[in-house]
């Protein structure tokens, strides 16, 4: 059984790798594989370019979102949709 086990685990890593992460094409055994960031596999380099262009896309969204708080943003948004309502219904009483 741990036999078994040890080779369900050793099984994994590999099957991981067998698609690409951006446009899940499969990645054959003698195909290039271009890593990202240690453990994310791509077909190609533009598959590879087009995930650091989102991750960095996001990390600017990031950096925008703590200097002028998307979160607090959308925080007040509920909270004037909770006045609207309310005052929706106090209208109607
Ligand atoms: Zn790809």
């Amino acid at each position: 059984m741990s036999y078994y086990y040890a080779g369900c685990v050793d099984y994994q890593e590999p099957h991981f790798l067998d698609a690409c992460h951006l446009c899940r094409k499969p990645l054959g055994f003698n195909s290039d594989i271009f890593m990202y960031r240690g453990n994310t596999p791509f077909c190609s380099k533009e598959c590879r370019q087009e995930q650091i262009e989102i991750d960095e896309a996001k990390e600017r969204s990031w950096k925008k979102s703590s200097s002028s708080s998307s979160a607090r943003k959308s925080e007040s948004k509920n909270t004037a949709t909770n006045k609207t309502v309310r005052t929706g219904t106090v209208a109607v009483a």
